[in-house]
């Protein structure tokens, strides 16, 4: 007769070092999603996964364990191929307004659910609410019900998915838990095999406005989360993308949304557009939309150019009872009473313009949220008008702020200018991209 598992036993064999067995990780998640297995117990556990480490092997089992936890979303009756994009979350990142338009104006839907910000990080879910009316809060039958009528689908994430990693995230919260690869690949890649990703393009932010602030970090992330998809029988690519300066220009919830349509125009700024045409183009070769990169952004470019990136976003907030008017005249989103340029103290070239700081900046404005319950401001926000590289020069701006007070422009004006540093000699631009791993975790330097 075989001895019944103890947590303590497993808490115990991975604090030594050991690898876990399926049973195990079984055993425990599922005691812990069902309450039989106090939090004690599941943060020893996760400190232990923390100094430890996890295989791959393990990962992926924790991960389909966590998926097990909850609902799964079945999608297979409403697209014919199911192709998911995330994003680890950085400054100045509203890639999902204006990819999810443009795939789906290319012929492949998209269904996506998207979280809200997350400290120094903003959230899709905050930025599209800036349109009044938009819906986030869709029920899986609305959602399967617009991804077959329109193709695109932007809504929270409902907390039946991976219920257990929802729990254990909250632990890690509060037990210094989060920096761990195992456990933050389990968590994000649970979420999207839950919500019936079957293809999943990876956006990897590396840098001082990312999760992962080093290179190392980002690859062994990464690669986990390729894994984590081959094993579990899906596929995913995940890039790697520079999160040392803003991605874009605006950082700020209605500033980033106007941004995003401004993309879907035409009219967007070089490096969001960039990191735009990429990754939709990778969406749409996973797709098989396309048979290569060439062709894929060729299709992305003539959606944007011939309008129809544009008017599937109008169709997505008219859909989910947006006001479409603010969609068709920019000037009805809330705008913040003081508005102030910040330039640079001296001149030559701009060496370091660092997201983590223009981030936290937007946050203390009101873009974002200090804690759950805090309301989030639409109108403030930073803009960031040069990148690293450009020329310093001291009748250009460098930021405008977005504020609702007047007594805290003082003080925001100072923290921006602690994150700049400058040259005297012409620097490099910092890459968009430093590479990508393909699905069977090849890592290819050219992204293209
Ligand atoms: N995002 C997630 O969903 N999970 C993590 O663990 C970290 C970031």
């Amino acid at each position: 007769m075989s001895v019944p598992l103890r947590a303590v036993d497993v808490i115990i064999k991975k604090r030594d070092g050991q690898e876990l067995t399926r049973a195990e990780i079984q055993f425990f998640v599922r005691g812990f999603a069902e309450g039989n297995i106090p939090d004690y117990q599941a943060s020893a556990l996760s400190m232990a996964i923390l100094l430890n480490g996890m295989t791959p092997r393990e990962t992926a089992d924790l991960t389909l364990e966590m998926v097990g936890s909850g609902q799964t979303i079945d999608l297979t009756d409403t697209v014919s191929l199911v192709v998911d994009k995330h994003s680890t979350g950085g400054v100045g990142d509203k890639t999902t307004l204006a990819v999810g338009p443009m795939v789906a104006a290319c012929g492949l839907p998209v269904g996506k659910m998207s979280g809200r910000g997350l400290g120094f990080s903003g959230g899709t879910l905050d930025k599209i609410e800036a349109i009044p009316g938009f819906r986030t809060d869709l029920s899986i039958g609305e959602f399967k019900s617009q991804l077959k009528e329109i193709g695109l689908v932007l809504t929270g994430q409902t907390g039946e998915l991976a219920p257990a990693d929802g729990k254990l995230y909250s632990l890690r919260d509060v037990t210094g838990t989060v920096q761990s690869i195992p456990l933050i690949a389990s968590s994000v890649m649970s979420k999207k095999i839950a919500a019936g990703a079957q293809a999943i393009v990876l956006d990897v932010k590396v840098g001082s406005g990312a999760f992962m602030q080093t290179l190392e970090e980002g690859h062994l992330l990464a690669r986990s989360m390729v894994d984590i998809a081959r094993l579990a029988g899906r596929q995913a690519v995940a890039f790697l993308s520079d999160m040392n300066q803003p991605l874009g220009v605006a950082v700020g919830n209605a500033l980033e949304t106007i941004e995003a349509i401004e993309t879907l125009q035409g009219n967007g700024p070089p490096d969001f557009v960039e990191h735009c045409l990429t990754l939709a183009g990778r969406m749409l070769v996973l797709g098989k939309v396309a048979a290569t990169s060439g062709e894929a952004r060729a299709l992305v470019e003539q959606s944007i150019s011939a309008g129809s990136a544009f008017a599937h976003f109008r169709r997505l907030v008219e859909s989910q009872g947006g006001d479409v008017s603010y969609v068709d005249d920019f000037s009805k989103f809330p705008v913040a009473p003081f508005i102030k340029e910040v330039y640079p103290v001296q001149e030559g070239f701009y060496k370091w313009i660092d997201a983590r700081i223009v981030g936290e900046t937007a946050v203390s404005l009101g873009a974002g949220r200090a804690v759950k319950s805090d309301k989030i401001d639409h109108s403030v926000g930073v803009l960031v008008h040069k990148k690293v590289g450009d020329r310093a020069s001291q009748d250009e701006p460098i930021f405008t702020i977005h504020a609702n007070h007047s007594e805290v422009l003082p003080r925001t004006e100072e923290r921006l200018h602690e994150a700049l540093q400058y040259s005297d000699v012409k620097i490099e631009a910092l890459p968009y991209f430093y590479g990508m791993y393909d699905s069977e975790g090849m890592y290819l330097e050219d992204t293209g």
